[in-house]
């Protein structure tokens, strides 16, 4: 599966993949990822809603689009057949506004996860390294105030518990002002099997789940971004 994916981007020339392509990645990793359909037409993408439950999300899916809301590529929230017809065109439109020349595969119709803790796992390669992981808290807690952690892959147990707890915003996990806390354990799974991942596949360069949504039973990656290394 994995290799299927790599050579079909190479064949094509590209290093990025495309959202569906990453996450259909992480899950035969057996990393918990929404479930993302590919729609190449309207009719598709309703019947592609019906199929795994309104509401439903749509997302631009092109290897072309690196920032999907920032390009009007992302709807939320679609709780009837109409509204899926009216994204998936609205989700074009904009896409071919903003970005003329790219390849679009078409739209992605996923399953509306439920408000958690945002949480992202992100993998980088560094010089001296090698492949190094990255655990933050989603949002402005990452994108300003860098509230990350790292770890040298491969990790074992004892880093993904350090690394969880290591971050300031680590008491937003434990539960505040009568929130529920975060399955850490699930956490820790999860970084592990993104490390084991990454490690046996040299061919990612970069790999980031952003976000994460984090409950108190589990955690599923609702964005998945794969770039790979030049063949
Ligand atoms: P981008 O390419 O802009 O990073 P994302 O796929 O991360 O696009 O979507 C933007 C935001 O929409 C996410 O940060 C998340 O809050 C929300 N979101 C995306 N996918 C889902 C989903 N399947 N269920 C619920 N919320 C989602
Ligand atoms: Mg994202």
């Amino acid at each position: 599966m994995t290799d299927m994916i790599i050579e079909k981007a190479r064949k094509e020339g590209r290093t990025m993949l495309t959202e569906i392509e990453a996450k259909q990645l992480l899950e035969s990793a057996g990393i918990s990822v929404v479930d993302t359909r590919l729609a190449t037409s309207k009719e598709q993408a309703v019947a592609i809603a019906k199929e795994i439950g309104l509401p439903v999300v749509m997302k631009i899916a092109s290897a072309d689009v690196v920032h999907k809301s920032d390009a009007g590529g992302v709807k939320l929230g679609l709780k009837t057949a109409a509204q899926v017809g009216k994204a998936y065109d609205d989700i074009m439109k904009s896409i071919k506004a903003a970005f003329p020349n790219a390849k679009i595969e078409g739209v992605s119709v996923q399953t509306m996860a439920r408000p958690g803790v945002e949480v992202i796992i992100g993998m980088s390669k560094d010089a001296q390294f090698g492949p190094v992981l990255m655990f933050g808290l989603g949002g402005v807690l990452v994108e300003i105030l860098k509230d990350v952690a790292f770890r040298i892959v491969p990790l074992v147990k004892r880093d993904a518990k350090e690394m969880i707890r290591e971050i300031k915003g680590f008491p937003l996990l434990q539960g505040y002002r009568g929130s529920e806390p975060v399955d850490v354990d699930n956490l820790e799974s999860m970084l592990l099997k993104v490390s084991e991942f990454v490690d046996k596949t040299p061919a990612i360069k970069e790999l980031d789940l952003n976000p994460i949504f984090a409950y108190k039973d589990g955690a599923v990656a609702v964005d998945a971004r794969v770039i790979l290394e030049n063949a």
